[in-house]
């Protein structure tokens, strides 16, 4: 199927994990995708294994969200070489967990420069483009524990709670420009990120999802696809949950 033909598409944090899968399913249905993460090597990688099965169809960049003037100048290359962007995916994101009674500044300004201020740096870079281009979406990657909260995770919570106010603001914002914005909000999903947490917690983890298993990378992805496609021109400003239940 070739859904996304003549539409480009900027993902962000595409070095692996749930960004890779969304990049990768946009492309095999005809999109030209930008591949956005921190280092060369991971958007590279990625950008060459999604051209092995869909030549010509990603180009790698590596920026780092959290920094608003190397996000503009990366940005310009990007319209530059693409033309136009039709669907922006913000999905960087980091995790610097941590108890509040150790949690450090650092870690705390580290995770909202990345996932919150990060997806305004990205959305600055490309707003003009998406209100001149056809079928404008935007589509912001939060996580469930921004609508329920989690111990040891009050940065993350906070980014990701904070991703939904701004998603709602720019979809008020934006849709006089017929500009979609819309939030998904994962659950737990098997990624580096997950994989980090090691066994035993995952194994606890498992056991608070009603349908007892992690989501995989495709699930978000198929999601993203579905916001971006023409069938969802009338959703706009929500908060979609995909987490096996867990928030219901
Ligand atoms: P992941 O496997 O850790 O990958 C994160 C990606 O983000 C990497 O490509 C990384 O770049 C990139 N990134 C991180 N900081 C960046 C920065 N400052 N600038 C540019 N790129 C940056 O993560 P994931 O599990 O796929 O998660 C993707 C998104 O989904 C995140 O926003 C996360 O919070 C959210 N989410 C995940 C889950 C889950 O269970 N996995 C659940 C809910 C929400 P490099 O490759 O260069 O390091």
């Amino acid at each position: 199927m070739d859904r996304f033909k003549d539409k480009t598409v900027v993902v962000t944090g595409a070095g692996r994990g749930i960004g890779h899968a969304v990049a990768e399913s946009f492309a095999a249905e005809g999109a030209k995708v930008a591949v956005l993460s921190r280092n060369e090597q991971s958007c590279g990688q990625a950008a060459a294994l999604i051209n092995e099965r869909f030549p010509g169809s990603a180009k790698p960049y590596a920026v780092d969200v959290a920094d608003f003037g190397a996000m503009q100048e990366c940005g310009k290359s990007i319209v530059g070489e693409f033309g136009s962007i039709n669907i922006l995916v913000n999905n960087a994101g980091i995790t610097r967990d941590g108890l509040l009674l150790r949690m450090s500044d650092k870690d705390w300004d580290a995770v909202i420069d990345t996932n919150l201020k990060g997806a305004f740096n990205v959305l600055k870079a490309f707003q003009r483009s998406l209100m001149k281009a056809e079928d404008p979406r935007i589509i912001n990657v939060s996580s469930v524990i921004g609508l329920i909260g989690n111990a040891g995770q009050a940065n993350y919570a906070a980014s990701k709670a904070g991703l939904i106010g701004f998603t709602k603001s720019v979809a008020r914002e934006f849709a006089p420009r017929r500009v979609t914005c819309n939030a998904i909000a994962p659950g737990f999903i098997r990624t580096d990120m997950t994989d980090a947490l090691g066994e035993n917690i995952q194994e606890d983890i498992i056991k608070m999802i009603p349908l007892r298993e992690m989501g995989s990378p495709e699930e978000i992805a198929s999601l993203a696809l579905y916001l971006a496609s023409p069938e969802a021109r009338y959703i706009t400003g929500q908060v979609i949950a995909i987490d096996g239940g867990m928030t219901m």
